[in-house]
């Protein structure tokens, strides 16, 4: 482009000169004259502008690229694994100096989700899935507008402390909602801990809740948004839980993880959500030390959200297809814990109540919730016999009426969009049914 852009200048630059040799001549001529000047000038101009830079960097919470090389238009790119046993597929990343131009973009793997990467064109405040077109699950084609000076590209739609500061500050003012610090992280980070309750009444039910555990299931956190919403609501829910519940929420576990943008998963030696015996993880100790004095003999719900693999298997309750496109709740092994049958019974009832209750737009099926023994829910998935989930440790504790994780997908539910309002919204309607699940306790 920018030879041809040369050349023309040279073409327009030997016209202007021709024309000027007559210049004195004729008044059409002087016009003529005037005319190519000028576009010499600006063709000048642009071809021998200095060529902006691409710049692509991780310098933001939850950043995670490295850049293998430029080539043209083409970047080649792969996820920065870091301390991951194995293989897993988050990463984020910011490009500058793009406008105008079209870009391709290669990973070495696939760790392009259901619908694309997540675009964000303003800082990171809202994003988009890039869409049905132009790309697969290794690589994407971007044409970056004119004005696009920065735009974040990322495996999911980014959620990291700026975001929760951003939603708890519109709920600053509730005197319900109490902002306290479950612990300091290994890098001297605060993880979030978030009180509910009415402190002039005493609480009938106790409600766990928790994302992050692995720190890249991000659209956990928007679902989790959504419980809160509904909690601090002016509704009749809302009144309701204000009234009969005490909630201590952990929103972002892994906060170290969350905000250097780490995989988290499969974390060597390993992860917040096997660590759960080991306890070497701050928030994982402060969790397990704080929750028994905090339970207070009533009963107890315990929810740990998380988000499946990247992609695969839009088609429920065809298993053998994937597990990562729809919505579902995780059973734990009935032998190995005493609440085990319970839990899958509960597990099963509270399915019933959401699947009925649900309003929003990302389905989910009672039918979909995974038992133990099933797929990748076995105890192969464990490794070690000293290694425990959250959601296991929780139905270990005493007077507990529902224990179990949920899996919400980064991308596609069963064909439909997930994305940081549905998600939230499944947050409203999983709310609804902690409320009826609890209401209607034996
Ligand atoms: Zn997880």
């Amino acid at each position: 482009m920018k030879k041809l852009q040369k050349t023309l200048a040279v073409i327009f630059c030997t016209i202007t000169i021709s024309l000027t040799n007559y210049f004195t001549m004729k008044k059409l001529q002087k016009i003529l004259a005037v005319i190519f000047c000028t576009i010499t000038i600006s063709l000048f101009a642009e071809a021998f502008a200095e060529e902006i830079p691409l710049k692509i960097d991780t310098d933001f919470p939850g950043g995670n690229i490295k850049v293998l090389g430029i080539d043209g238009d083409t970047v080649k790119l792969q996820q920065d694994l870091r301390d991951t046993a194995g293989s897993w597929f988050y990463w984020s990343f910011r490009i500058r100096g793009a406008e105008g131009r079209i870009l391709n973009f290669v990973f070495t793997e696939g760790v392009i989700g259901a619908r694309g990467p997540a675009v964000s064109t303003d800082g990171g405040l809202t994003w988009r899935w890039l869409g049905d077109l132009g790309f697969s699950a290794t690589k994407f084609q971007y044409r970056f507008g004119t004005k696009e000076k920065e735009v974040f590209f990322s495996q999911g739609m980014s959620y990291t402390e700026k975001d929760l500061n951003r939603f708890l500050e519109k709920h600053k003012n509730n005197p319900n909602l109490k902002i306290e610090t479950l612990c300091k992280t290994k890098k001297g980070r605060n993880v979030e801990l978030l009180r509910i309750f009415d402190n002039k009444k005493t609480p009938d039910f106790k409600v766990f809740l928790s994302s992050r555990h692995h720190c890249a299931e991000m659209t956990a956190t928007y679902s989790l948004e959504g419980i809160i919403e509904t909690v601090l609501s002016d509704t009749d829910d809302g009144r309701w839980f204000r009234e009969h519940v005490d909630f201590f929420i952990v929103p972002l576990v892994d906060k170290d993880g969350v905000e250097d943008g780490d995989q988290g998963k499969n974390r060597k030696p390993h992860d917040h959500n096997r660590d759960y015996i080991q306890r070497i993880h701050e928030s994982v100790q402060a969790i397990t030390e704080q929750v028994p004095k905090w339970l207070d003999d009533k009963p107890l719900f315990y929810l740990d959200m998380h988000c499946p693999w990247l992609r695969g298997g839009s088609n429920p309750p065809h298993i053998e297809k994937g597990t990562n496109e729809y919505v579902y709740f995780v059973g734990i092994d009935p032998k190995e814990f005493e609440f085990g049958e319970n839990s899958w019974k509960g597990v099963q009832r509270f399915g019933t109540i959401l699947e009925k209750e649900r309003k929003g737009t990302i389905p989910y099926r009672a039918l979909n919730n995974l038992p133990f023994g099933v797929s990748w829910n076995t105890s192969n998935n464990k490794k070690t016999a000293n290694l425990q989930k959250c959601d296991e440790w929780g139905a270990t504790l005493p007077n507990v009426v529902f224990a179990s994780a949920i899996e919400i997908p980064f991308a596609n539910a069963e064909r439909v969009v997930v994305d940081t309002n549905s998600a939230k919204v499944l947050g409203h309607d999983l709310a609804r049914a902690i409320r009826i699940y609890l209401e209607t306790l034996e």
